[in-house]
Order: structure tokens, then C-alpha cells, then sequence
């Protein structure tokens, strides 16, 4: 019974400066043998945002490898595509970054530095994480978009949540960022749960992010707003993005098409299109409908 309690502390404690997403840890506590601290960990210095995989090898299960000698080098600033048929391993090469697994063969650096030398909180700390599940708390609004960084100003949270898409919401509540949320409180739609895990994000303003994104449907306009409010996210960031909708694709700098073999194409959206290649194949079944 105290075993999880413990293990939850323990990862909150290294995310200091706040955490988007819940599924995470519930990944962690299910089935992470425990990533710890080296005994020589240093914490990290103020990130650039520089990744390299270099031979990365990973399986969740002994002899089955998910990850076979992958390489991977993403420049400061860049943003990242992952595209793929699922059970691929995107999501797996964007758990090894925070370090909620660690490699198995080869190493993943950050502006040169292996992070496995880095504590854990200086690596998370630096690391916004954007996933489908949005983890909330009762409590304010106000509350649940300091949690990306617990010593914001007034100017801060109200400058996060305008630039997340938030504020028409706010300023339509009778209380605005002090009205109450989850079960005794209003209870916000997926979209706003969304744009909430932005503002959070924009707070804690990570040099590296990493944003998976939502599969299920939302409505056109809430859709545009999470779709500008994330890109605008993306400036000046080291992003990763799982990959669903065609616009983020055509967006990314840089496509990356992950098959079980590994990184099978890689460009831009019209380079892979014109190389004729898996990526158009999964374009035109994918995102026929959509395009
Ligand atoms: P999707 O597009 O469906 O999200 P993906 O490309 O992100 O797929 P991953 O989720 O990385 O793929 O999965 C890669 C492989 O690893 C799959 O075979 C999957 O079943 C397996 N896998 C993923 N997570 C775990 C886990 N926590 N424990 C064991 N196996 C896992």
C-alpha cells in the first residue's frame, strides 16, 4: 500500500517546476523498474535543447526490442514529426527522453551530456510533456495553472492562459481564474482541459517539449485554438511531437517515419511526399479523409 504512495512523492519531487500530464506516472508506477539519480548525477545546466539518440537500443521485455541501434539528432528549436504505424515506438522513443525508461544499449545526450549524468528534477525540469490525458486537480483554475511553476506571478498565470486560448473562458466564469474545477466545481471539456495543460506549459517554459497528440475528435474551433495554441508552444522549443493530425505534420521541420525497423524516411512533408516512399503510402491511407 505505502510502495506507490512513495513512488508518487518521489516523482513529484522531480518535477519541481510542474508536470502536464498524469498517464506517466501511472505508466512509471505499473511498470518501471525504478530510475534513479547516479550516485554522481549533477544537475543540469539551463538546457539548449540539442537531442541525440546515438544507437539507442530499448525493448520493454528481455529479447524484444523495441528500439534497434536508433539514431537521432534534433537541432535547439526544431520540431519534430513522429509518424508511423502504431505499436512503431514513437511513444517509446519520447518516454526515454524524461528518462521514464532508460536505454539499454547506446545513450541519449542533451547539449552533449548523457542523462543519465543529469539529476532527474534538472532533466524533467526541463522537459514539458503534453499528452492526451490531462492531469487536474480539485481546486482552482488559478491552482491548476500555478502547478506548472509554483512561484508564478499574477501577470504570469493570466499571460499563460491568454496565451493558451484560455481567457475567453475565464473571463465568461462568474469567478474567473479563482472558479473552482473537478467535482465540486465546473467540470471543463477535454478542449479546455487541453488549452489548461498549455497554459500550465507556457508557465513552466521548458526548452524542450514534448506533445502527444490528442486522437480523439474535438470540435473545428477548439480544435484551430489547442492547433495555434500549441504551435505558438513550439517556437524557440526542442519539439517531439507523436503525430496524428496532418497540420502539425505539415508543420513539423522535419518528418521522421518509424516503422518496427526503425526510422525508415525522414524530411519535409513535401520531400517525403515526392520520394514516394512509406510516408506517402501512410499519407494516403492515413489522412486521405483529411486532406
Ligand atoms: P501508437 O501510434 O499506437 O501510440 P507507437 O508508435 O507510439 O504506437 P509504442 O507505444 O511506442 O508505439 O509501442 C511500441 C511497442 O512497445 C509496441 O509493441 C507496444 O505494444 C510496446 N509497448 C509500449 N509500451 C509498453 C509498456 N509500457 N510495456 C510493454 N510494452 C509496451
Amino acid at each position: 500500500f505505502y510502495r506507490p504512495l512513495e513512488k508518487i512523492n518521489a516523482v513529484i519531487e522531480t518535477y519541481p517546476r510542474g508536470l502536464a500530464g498524469f498517464r506517466s506516472f501511472l505508466e512509471l508506477m505499473a511498470t518501471e523498474p525504478d530510475i534513479a539519480d547516479a550516485p554522481d548525477a549533477v544537475p543540469a545546466p539551463a538546457l539548449r535543447g540539442a537531442v541525440r539518440f546515438e544507437g539507442v537500443t530499448f525493448g520493454y521485455a528481455p529479447g524484444r526490442p523495441v528500439l534497434r541501434d536508433l539514431s537521432l539528432a534534433v537541432a535547439p528549436g526544431e520540431t519534430i514529426a513522429l509518424v508511423g504505424p502504431s505499436g512503431a515506438g514513437k511513444t517509446t522513443i519520447c518516454s526515454l527522453l524524461p528518462r521514464f525508461y532508460d536505454v539499454q544499449a547506446g545513450r541519449i545526450t542533451i547539449d552533449g551530456i548523457d542523462i543519465r549524468r543529469m539529476t532527474l528534477a534538472s532533466l524533467r525540469g526541463q522537459i514539458g510533456l503534453v499528452q492526451q490525458d490531462v492531469f487536474l486537480f480539485a481546486g482552482s483554475i488559478r491552482q491548476n495553472i500555478a502547478y506548472g511553476r509554483l512561484d508564478a506571478t499574477e501577470a504570469e498565470i493570466r499571460d499563460a492562459a491568454r496565451r493558451a486560448r484560455l481567457d475567453a473562458l475565464i473571463a465568461d466564469l462568474p469567478e474567473g481564474l479563482d472558479t473552482l474545477i473537478g467535482e465540486r466545481g465546473v467540470k471543463l471539456s477535454g478542449g479546455q482541459k487541453q488549452r489548461l495543460a498549455i497554459a500550465r506549459i507556457f508557465l513552466m517554459n521548458p526548452p524542450i517539449l514534448i506533445l502527444d497528440e490528442a486522437t480523439s475528435a474535438l470540435d473545428t474551433e477548439t480544435e484551430r485554438a489547442i492547433q495555434q495554441a500549441l504551435s505558438e508552444l513550439a517556437q524557440g522549443r526542442t519539439t517531439l511531437v507523436i503525430a496524428h493530425r496532418l497540420a502539425t505534420i505539415r508543420d513539423a521541420d522535419r518528418i521522421l517515419v518509424v516503422t518496427e525497423q526503425g526510422i525508415a524516411e525522414q524530411g519535409s512533408h513535401q520531400e517525403l511526399l515526392a520520394a514516394n516512399g512509406p510516408y506517402r503510402r501512410l499519407h494516403e491511407a492515413q489522412f486521405a479523409e483529411a486532406s
